[in-house]
């Protein structure tokens, strides 16, 4: 699940300057699985941080917009799982390290 992050970093909008830093770093952050994803928005409405945004994958313009999480934001309150209708929705590890290496490389894998 690690090796996703680039990608939902990559994919996901670009957020506000003046957010401030997240206080600690939950164990684990809400990933969707854009399979699933109906882009209802339901856990837009409900996310307490605003850090899911919906995308339209540039490659398939076609096909409805899913949820994307911005990882680096997302406090791991799992509102989102609970509230989504599709069960689109998962918490994984938060593997800082590996962020932190996808980010320098600038690119997702
Ligand atoms: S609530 Fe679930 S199905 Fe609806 S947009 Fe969010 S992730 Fe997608
Ligand atoms: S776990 Fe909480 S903070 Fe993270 S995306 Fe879901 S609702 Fe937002």
């Amino acid at each position: 699940m690690v090796q996703d992050l680039g990608a939902v970093r990559e994919r996901a909008p670009a957020q506000p300057p003046s957010r401030p830093a997240r206080k600690k770093v939950p164990a684990a952050v809400a990933w969707v699985d854009c399979d699933r994803c109906s882009g209802c928005e339901v856990c837009i409405a409900f996310c307490p941080v605003d850090c899911i945004g919906l995308v339209r994958d540039a490659e398939m313009p076609t096909i409805n917009p899913t949820c994307h999480v911005v990882v680096d934001e997302c406090i791991g309150c799992k509102i989102c799982v609970e509230q989504c209708p599709w069960d689109a929705i998962e918490m994984v590890r938060y593997d800082a390290r590996a962020a932190a290496a996808v980010a320098a490389a600038g690119e997702p894998a």
